[in-house]
């Protein structure tokens, strides 16, 4: 399982999840060369180790446990893993 970042992230991008994260599974992060090329940030799928610490941390509730993702926002599960593939 993983955590997955969903469409209020959109345009946000604060970075509060990336402070907390325990294993940097979040990118990517502002000090990244790709920040600005992203309009939100991925988690990585292989690295969460599901510990839930983003999930509150974010202040538009954009983080979900896998199978909480929204319906409208399934699509997110895959964009997350993608950013990881390239
Ligand atoms: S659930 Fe934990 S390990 Fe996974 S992205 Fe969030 S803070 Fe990082
Ligand atoms: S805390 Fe929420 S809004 Fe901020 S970067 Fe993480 S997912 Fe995006």
């Amino acid at each position: 399982m993983t955590y997955v970042i969903t469409t209020p992230c959109i345009g946000v991008k604060d970075g509060a999840c990336v402070d907390v994260c325990p294993v940097d599974c979040i990118h990517p992060s502002s000090s990244d060369s790709e920040f600005e090329q992203y309009d939100q940030l991925f988690i990585n799928p292989d690295e969460c180790i599901d510990c839930g610490a983003c999930e509150p941390a974010c202040p538009v509730t954009a983080i979900f446990e896998e199978s909480a993702v929204p319906a409208k926002d399934n699509s997110f599960i895959a964009l997350n893993a993608k950013y990881f593939r390239k």
